[in-house]
């Protein structure tokens, strides 16, 4: 069996790490060729050593000298490269069978369209990609012949439990609706007063999950839960009105689908990311993750409840740019990214985050998502928007 070559864009995230933790188990099947990253170069330099890829990337040239010179002392031939262009090379190699996607936000739209374009398997955990372009780029997986694999563990999970034809349609599948789970975060029960003075290091401490911050953020304003309906919507064809969130605070029944017959599949596991990003890196094979046994007799039970849209305001505000279309679910995200960001820096209180979001939805109105370009204006315009708001909101 020839190896696969792996490039892994956002190689020092929560996700790039926990990809390497797999690659490391299975080292006759997946070569590193390439490892992207922004600013951490002393994490990428650690990376370089064990895995030896062809290159590295990371954001600008003194960063690329830096890593280049202690690649050079280290004996390593690893080319450094740096910018947008090296990540869209990377992502297109001719030799590159498999983008690990997860890059956060925004700045992995580029190469993992160019992923798309030039027909590689896709293992996609960088949401906003679907959230921002959703129809360009899925449109784009079908026009090259790439395939598209969902690391998100909820779309992991109803990925897993759909039949193999699910793009010929839901509804010739006998699919009735997608149970999407959310475990609500740390927020979930805490009385309502307090989320006024939530800290980002309360926010960012998930009772299930260690993840990137700006997902922590995301997940316990539930605007993750938001963009993840979105992603489901173009992931499976699955109009808005048939996904619904299902808060689960255990994190062990990762999502379901609901078939007419009554029946209802889903897929179980523990809160551990390798357990997708192996079935993605594998698929249609299965191999070792590394991850723990689930033991259903620790857990002892599986608690369910309806989402709270007075606490969690950023769920709506994400259904409602579904529903809008065009360029709304990439304004949506743009100001989230711009909010979360000042959350993040203490210039914004927590509930000032879908505050922001809500002014930017209501002062831009959403346009044709036609190109790439009108996906980067509208962005960049709702950037430009919630960034002049970040004072006003205390
Ligand atoms: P993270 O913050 O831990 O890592 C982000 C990675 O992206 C880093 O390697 C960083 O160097 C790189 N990066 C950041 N900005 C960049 C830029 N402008 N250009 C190039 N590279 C840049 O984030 P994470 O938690 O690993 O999440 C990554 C993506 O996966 C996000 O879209 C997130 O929503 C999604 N995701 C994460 C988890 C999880 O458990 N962490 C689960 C599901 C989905
Ligand atoms: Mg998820």
């Amino acid at each position: 069996m020839r190896r696969q070559n792996v490039t892994i864009l956002g190689a020092t995230g929560s996700i790039g790490v926990s990809t390497l933790d797999v690659i490391r188990l299975h080292p006759e099947r997946y070569r590193i060729f390439a490892l992207c990253a922004h600013t951490r170069i002393d994490t990428l330099f650690e990376q370089c050593r064990e895995f030896a890829p062809e290159f590295a990337v990371v954001r600008d040239a003194a960063l690329a000298g830096e890593l280049d010179a202690r690649c050079r002392e280290a004996g390593l031939r690893t080319d450094v490269r740096h910018g947008m262009a090296a990540l869209v090379d990377m992502a297109t190699h001719p030799e590159v069978d498999a983008v690990m996607a997860a890059i956060v936000g925004a700045a992995g739209l580029e190469p993992t369209l160019a992923a798309a374009c030039a027909g590689k398997k896709i293992l996609l955990a960088n949401k906003e990609v679907l959230v921002m372009a959703g129809e360009l780029f899925t449109r784009a997986v079908r026009e090259h012949g790439a395939t598209l694999l969902p690391v998100d563990s909820e779309h992991n999970a109803i990925f897993q439990s759909l039949p193999a034809d699910f793009s010929s349609g839901l509804e010739n599948c006998g699919v009735r609706r997608i149970l999407l789970t959310a475990s609500g975060g740390p927020f979930r029960t805490a009385p309502l007063a307090e989320l006024r003075e939530v800290t980002p290091e309360a926010a960012c401490a998930h009772p299930n999950w260690v993840m990137g911050r700006k997902i922590s953020v995301d997940s316990a304003s539930m605007m993750n839960k938001g963009l993840e309906v979105i992603e489901a919507h173009w992931l499976f064809a699955c109009p808005p009105e048939r996904i619904q969130v299902v808060v689960h605070p255990q994190s062990v029944i990762h999502s379901l689908v609901e078939y007419v017959d009554g029946s209802v599949l889903a897929q179980l596991g523990n809160p551990d990311m390798r357990t997708p990003i192996a079935f993605a890196l594998a698929y249609p094979e299965r191999i070792d993750a590394g991850v723990a046994q689930l033991d259903l007799f620790a857990i002892g039970r599986l608690d369910f409840e309806a989402p709270d849209s007075d606490r969690f305001p950023c769920l709506q505000l994400a259904y409602m740019a579904l529903e809008a279309g065009g360029t709304a679910p990439a304004i949506l995200n743009a100001a989230n990214e711009v909010a979360v960001a000042a959350f993040l820096d203490r210039r914004l209180p927590f509930l000032g985050i879908p505050r922001i979001i809500a002014a930017t939805l209501d002062a831009l109105p959403s346009g044709p998502e036609g190109s790439l370009a009108d996906v980067l204006a509208a962005d960049a315009a709702a950037r430009q928007v919630a960034a002049g708001m970040i004072g006003a909101v205390t």
